[in-house]
């Protein structure tokens, strides 16, 4: 058993902790109330007096056309230019709609099971549940199984230790000193019978220099001296011991190739600091609080002032990783006995995943409707919360009735 490691969470003032807000659907129909939920507390808000809105003429005569033409051309360039700007800030899209411009790697995850869904729970987040009480549509029990088992995990290797941050920039300088510290444990392991394990590492980056940046978190990274080999793992548990369908091993696999992808960028130094900066939002230059600089301190990065200071330092450490082909594992847990593991390890298919990002960039970027599941997958949407109000679905059921019709 290794020296158990030391990971660190930011604990962040209150008006740091953004508020969650949603309109609640109930037996298909979105509801007037907002629920805003801040540090875990549920409230429900009554709606604002509507506001009446005044007719839209569409029944012009010619002359008014003619007149309203003239007047276009008169439009001076400067109030059009506005208009542009103002058309294009409307048409936003849903990376920046949703998500401010970064991913999850889970989100890729949900957007290949049905990207209909994903869209159906970023605009309704809340749902009644068969016990009449509004909940996240993810806050179901066997994802809370699950992500209590992933915290035990981590546990078995490493000590949860809060550290306070007064800015964003701190919180960050915390994640960066989490992921410093797992590569320094990896560059200075000297038992070389044993493997290096590190859990829960942050990782970011935009692969192969796409549009899309991403952000996530690696389950387990696992080095082997005697071969100099990185394994990155991740972990999903299961409510039996079935083996899963073919569609959900695959969204599993992307997400390891995505890790993997990920951090060997990362070892190769493939990373963009400014678009890090741009990205998150982040003033590179700002000077960390003392309670975030004592921890450099003592973990022993002493020369550590900012939070540029800390991503050269990351990008410095991460380049003499000893190797930069990432191979990739999955570990299936069974809920109810985490004893019982069954493990999947495969080869890397990049054309895949280069394919797949193209595809999931029209999505994102909005040069594209969501789509739900092809009718092969409709098996699906047995589970799914928002089958009801699903137009896809309701469409595809309709192309169906017509295909059969035809034929008989
Ligand atoms: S009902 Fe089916 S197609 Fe519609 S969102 Fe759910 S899973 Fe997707």
């Amino acid at each position: 058993m290794h020296q158990r490691q030391i990971i660190f969470q930011s604990i962040l003032p209150n008006q740091l902790d953004p508020a969650r807000f949603s309109k609640p659907i109930i037996d298909g129909i979105e509801q007037p109330l907002t629920i805003t939920s801040m540090n875990g507390e549920c409230t429900v808000q009554l709606p604002l007096s509507s506001k009446i809105n005044r007719p839209i003429k569409d029944d012009f005569d010619d002359d008014e056309l003619v007149a309203y033409a003239e007047n276009l051309e008169n439009i001076p360039e400067k109030i059009l230019l506005k208009e542009d700007r103002k058309k294009k800030d409307i048409e936003n899209n849903p990376l920046y709609k949703y998500r401010h411009g970064i991913l999850s790697v889970s989100d890729i995850s949900s957007q290949i099971w049905c990207e209909q869904q994903l869209t159906y729970k970023f605009l309704y987040p809340f749902i009644l549940n068969d016990d009449g009480e509004i909940k996240r549509v993810d806050d179901k029990i066997h994802m809370l199984r699950g992500t209590s088992l992933h915290l035990d995990r981590e546990l078995e290797i490493q000590i949860k230790v809060s550290i306070e941050c007064q800015t964003r920039e701190d919180s960050y300088g915390i994640r960066l000193l989490n992921m410093i510290q797992a590569i320094h444990g990896l560059l200075t392991w000297n038992k070389l019978d044993q493997p290096y394990i590190t859990r829960e590492m942050p990782i970011f980056g935009n692969m192969y220099e796409g549009k899309l940046y991403f952000r996530g978190i690696i389950d387990e990274i696992n080095y082997d001296p005697r071969t100099n080999q990185l394994e990155v793992v991740e972990f999903k548990t299961r409510a039996s011991k079935t083996t899963p369908k073919p569609q959900q091993t695959y969204t599993h696999k992307i997400q390891v190739n995505i890790y993997r992808t990920l951090l060997d960028e990362l070892i190769q130094g493939q990373v963009d600091k400014t678009l890090y900066f741009q990205r998150f939002n982040l003033e590179p230059t700002t000077i960390l609080s003392d309670s975030i600089l004592n921890q450099y301190n003592q973990c022993g990065f002493t020369q550590i002032n900012t939070l540029e200071n800390a991503f050269d330092l990351l990008i410095k450490l991460a380049f003499q990783m000893p190797t930069i082909t990432t191979n990739g594992a999955i570990e299936y847990i069974l809920q109810s006995d985490p004893t019982w593991k069954n493990r999947k390890e495969f080869d890397r298919d990049e054309n895949n995943l280069k394919e797949l990002l193209i595809k999931s960039e029209g999505y994102w970027l909005g040069k594209r409707e969501a789509e739900g599941v092809d009718i092969e997958d409709a098996y699906k949407c047995q589970w799914c919360d928002y089958k009801e109000m699903c137009t896809w679905r309701e469409e595809k059921s309709n192309e169906f009735s017509r295909k059969k019709r035809r034929i008989n």
